[in-house]
């Protein structure tokens, strides 16, 4: 294929303003539309902020399906299902549920992980490109490692277990005791001494920050390469002839384009649905709570609680906890029950963060989620000329700017840095 010069990317989440920054990089002439007024308002707002190369596999896992029937009718459950009479939904549910078995799980694991040592490699590349800018990247990065934290024994016996495939593909992580947890992040004292820790992973190479920082920093970044920001607007469609697409419609008209990549998120499923192509993209509701750091032994490595299903992270003079998983459509609405459960498991695990509980801000987002974990990158067949970058699901950081350099090389032919086959829309 020939390199397309004008290329419009919808979408200004991580995924999308990485596409558009890596495009630019290579070249092109970049459009990026955007519904939201700025970068990074979706999904990518505020998330758990872990770039967690550690934490690739899929969450469909054979542990699941028991774990779904345990919590059902509770209102703060971690995971929940609310039925809808939406075929994706059931569609999306049952093939999410064929890859609850521990083979197809390990399956998407090495895929998953190039994508994001080449994200790692790519955010080191961008220090450098601002850096020599005159703009450093900033964005609350903190450098500490992340730590993965078992109360079940067997769970750990697991997570240990799958740790040799991950270090024969490039992460580490190594199994720390109770106490060498406590060496790694001292303000885990007390959930320790309730016996809250039967074991722990840390991975010293993975980092955390906040993405809305970080999305805003690079839309930047992409405007210095020349990326035209069109904000306010929504993509209603893209326009096609026979086999290609002509551009992208909006209120204002339509904007022409040699070739066209929808990074819309979980909008991206709306966007394909009129081209006879499902995304087999699902929203997964998930929430955040933020509060000030407390003042004395506030964490500073990043924590994945693997009991409670929420990861907090440092970010500045904040705290930052996030879980929560509903399949259950597109409503946004933040359901308090839901918001104060990810506010009571960080209060579980840090106390310390008692006195400033009253000014902690909720916040949900729409993961947007593929059934087997992995994102869908490439051309979308039949058009020769139209991409998917979206499906990103829970590591939509930690894979981001790999997933854009990929198809950036893709589009423009470049020499791949990475093999996007594993990633085709086909493999569903
Ligand atoms: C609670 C929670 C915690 C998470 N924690 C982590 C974590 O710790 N680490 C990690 O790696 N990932 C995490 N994730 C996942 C990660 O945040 C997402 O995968 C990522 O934000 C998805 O990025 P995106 O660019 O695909 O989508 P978005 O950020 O949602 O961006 C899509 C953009 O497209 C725009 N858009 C949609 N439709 C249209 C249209 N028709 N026209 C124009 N614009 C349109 C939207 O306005 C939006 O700005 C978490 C998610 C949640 C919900």
């Amino acid at each position: 294929m020939q390199t397309p010069e004008n290329i419009i990317v919808i979408g200004a989440g991580i995924v999308g303003v990485s596409t558009a920054y890596e495009l630019a990089l290579r070249g092109a002439a970049v459009t990026l539309i955007e519904a939201r007024e700025g970068a990074g308002l979706g999904t990518s707002y505020a998330n758990g902020g872990q770039l967690s190369a550690c934490e690739v596999a899929p969450w469909a896992g054979p542990e699941v399906p028991g774990l779904i029937l345990k919590w059902l009718g509770r209102d703060d459950a971690p995971f929940r299902l609310r039925p809808k009479l939406d075929p994706d939904q059931w569609l999306w549910l049952l093939r999410f549920l064929a890859r609850c078995r521990t083979s197809a799980r390990r399956e998407r694991i090495p895929h998953n992980l190039e994508l994001a040592l080449l994200t790692r490699a790519r955010l080191a590349a961008y220090r450098e490109q601002f850096a020599a800018a005159g703009q450093p990247l900033e964005f609350e990065q903190r450098q500490r490692g992340i730590l993965r934290i078992f109360r079940d024994r067997h769970a750990f016996a697991d997570a240990v277990e799958e740790t040799k495939l991950m270090a024969r593909l490039g992460v580490e992580q190594e199994p720390l005791t109770p106490a060498q947890c406590i060496g790694i992040e001292p303000a885990l004292g007390s959930a320790m001494q309730r016996g809250d820790i039967a074991g722990g992973l840390y991975s010293r190479t993975d980092s955390s920050g906040d993405a809305h920082l970080y999305s805003v920093a690079l839309a930047e970044g992409a405007k210095r390469l020349g990326v035209r920001f069109v904000t306010t607007s929504t993509a209603t469609g893209i326009a096609t002839e026979g086999a290609r697409a002509r551009g992208v419609t909006t209120a204002e008209g339509t904007i022409e384009a040699d070739a066209v990549v929808v990074a819309a998120g979980t909008g991206s499923a709306a966007l394909l649905k009129p081209l006879g192509i499902r995304s087999y993209i699902y929203p997964l509701k998930g929430y955040s709570v933020t509060l000030p750091a407390p003042d004395a032994n506030a964490p500073e490595v990043s924590i994945t609680d693997e009991e409670r299903k929420i990861v907090i992270s440092r970010l500045g003079d904040r705290l930052r906890a996030a879980g929560q998983a509903e399949v259950g459509g597109y409503d946004l609405t933040l359901e308090k029950p839901r918001a104060e459960a990810v506010l009571r498991a960080i209060e579980a695990l840090f106390p310390q963060v008692g006195p400033r509980t009253d000014e902690a801000l909720f916040w949900c987002g729409l993961r947007p989620m593929t059934p087997d974990g992995s994102p869908v990158i490439g051309a979308a067949a039949p058009f020769s000329n139209l991409f998917i970058n979206s499906g990103h699901g829970t590591l939509g950081w930690t894979l981001g700017a790999g997933s854009g350099a990929a198809l950036a090389d893709l589009i423009c032919g470049s020499a791949p840095q990475s093999d996007l086959s594993p990633f085709s829309i086909s493999r569903f």
